[in-house]
């Protein structure tokens, strides 16, 4: 019967035009990938913190044994210039035991950090793989639909040619009017059809997922991802 195809046909483009490519999928991913990026820059942080300390410690310490040298080679015999030297070591140290403290929160603050970020990495991958499932399902699942759609569209022809012509013409007619059948939206907006600009909400509303229908041709719209 040449109104089942029809039928049929609508519902296949219309669950077609339904498929969710993956939006709250989607959605979810960049939001732990923003929790990550913040979690891994700050254990970054941490650990070049640390490099850098130890870096400032080791020239320290290099600076010590110098000043070392000097006082005990035999070199510096004035005893002004070993007070000031006693004095540079002496502010040396409080700097290097001050780098100390802070080296010690470090090596407490480093492991909780990577952990954080290496946990919040594993749960991005895994929402990928997610995301990456449900695409392929859906393409999976589009293909389908477009295998019955060509199937079903090729029987149509014949199955019209059964039904009288003066029938076949009314029964058009009421198709068009009351199954009107679907329609694109045009990168501008507007409907692909009849050429209707549509209004941004029922774009939106299309891309949701709702079935929307044309103001002025009456045809089901469906909205491609990107579009807006
Ligand atoms: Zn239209």
């Amino acid at each position: 019967m040449l109104h089942l195809v029809d039928s049929q046909l609508l519902e296949i483009r219309n669950r077609a035009a339904n498929l969710d490519p993956g939006k709250k999928l989607q959605a979810e991913l960049a939001a732990i990938n923003t929790q990550y990026e913040a979690k891994s820059a700050h254990a970054k942080a941490l650990h070049a913190e640390q490099t850098d300390l130890e870096l400032r410690q080791k020239s320290i310490d290099d600076k010590l044994k110098k000043i070392d040298k000097e006082l005990y080679g035999g070199k510096v015999v004035n005893p002004r210039e070993v007070e000031a030297l006693q004095k540079e070591i002496a502010t040396l140290m409080k700097n290097r035991g001050d780098m100390d403290g802070r080296i010690l929160e470090l090596w407490d603050e480093m492991p909780p950090a990577k952990k954080e970020a290496d946990a919040l990495h594993a749960h991005v991958e895994t929402k990928k793989k997610e995301l990456d499932e449900h695409q392929k399902k859906v393409l999976v699942a589009r293909a389908q639909m477009e295998k019955d759609f060509k199937e079903r569209a090729e029987k149509r022809p014949g199955l019209a040619k059964e039904v009288p012509p003066p029938m076949l013409a009314r029964y058009e007619a009421i198709r068009h009017k009351h199954a009107p059948g679907m329609a694109g939206v045009s990168k501008k907006g507007a409907c692909e059809a009849c050429g209707t600009n549509q209004p941004v909400k029922l774009i939106h509303a299309s891309l949701e997922g709702k079935v929307v229908t044309c103001e002025a041709c009456h045809r089901i719209l469906y909205a491609t991802e990107g579009l807006i």
